[in-house]
């Protein structure tokens, strides 16, 4: 496993994709998704040059934080239990995943009891699939003020994933419904509400993400395949 070799190659069609739908190349920000590898091929991705690391698991997330600090802007991006909230707020940068209000209210209470403010996106499940994590879009102007009204958590933007199986169309479906969400959103101008960020694409179809405006791009086994 050459590491630095998958990063730049990674990194090169990151800003291939970026060129072909006219946008600037600093537009768009990897996530290496480091869940499967252990923390000494974590740090040769930061070596390699990548400043964010995404992790789904918190115990995974501890693990790796305990072995490489606040050096790397962290991620969680997996499904993010109540009871756990407790040890992820004010060490992730961000939290990828909140898809109830139950959730955001969590990570809210632990914020304001801290005394910081933490960044989350929201999380939504355009495709409908009954196996897949995400509040549904008929939801989200609703939930999106209600979690306008939390102290301590401030909203960066929107997160989905497309459906494993799905074509190219399919895909493609899924990522402009997000974006046609966070416009959505946007045009509501709700406080601590800004749609500055899209989370989407992973190894299998991230250049289909970029081509509809992703922000934040979540890549793991293209950086650690072979
Ligand atoms: C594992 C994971 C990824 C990365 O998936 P790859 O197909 O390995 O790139 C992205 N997002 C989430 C939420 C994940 O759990």
């Amino acid at each position: 496993m050459n590491i630095p070799a998958s990063v730049n190659s990674v990194m090169e069609r990151i800003a291939a994709a970026a060129a072909s739908a006219n946008r600037a190349p600093g537009s768009v920000r990897l996530v290496a998704v480091t869940k499967t590898v252990d923390a000494a091929c974590a740090k040769q991705v930061l070596d390699a040059g990548v400043s964010d690391l995404g992790e789904n698991r918190v115990q995974c997330f501890l693990d790796k934080y305990e072995a490489l600090g606040d050096a790397p802007r962290w991620h969680l991006i997996g499904h993010l239990q109540t009871n756990k909230v407790k040890y992820v707020v004010g060490k992730v940068s961000l939290i990828h995943s909140v898809d109830t209000l139950h959730l955001a209210e969590a990570i809210s209470a632990k914020a304001v009891s801290a005394g910081i403010c933490q960044d989350i996106l929201l999380q939504f499940n355009i495709s409908g699939e009954a196996s897949k994590s995400g509040a549904a879009k008929e939801e989200a102007l609703h939930f999106a003020q209600s979690v306008s009204a939390l102290p301590g958590v401030t909203v960066r933007g929107l997160m989905t994933m497309a459906p494993l199986l799905a074509d190219e169309a399919e895909t493609r479906a899924v990522f402009s419904g997000l974006r046609t969400l966070s416009e959505k959103i946007a045009a509501e101008k709700f406080p601590g509400v800004f749609m500055e960020e899209l989370s989407m694409g992973m190894s299998g179809d991230f250049e289909a993400a970029i081509k509809e405006g992703a922000t934040l791009v979540r890549v793991g086994s293209a950086l650690f395949r072979d």
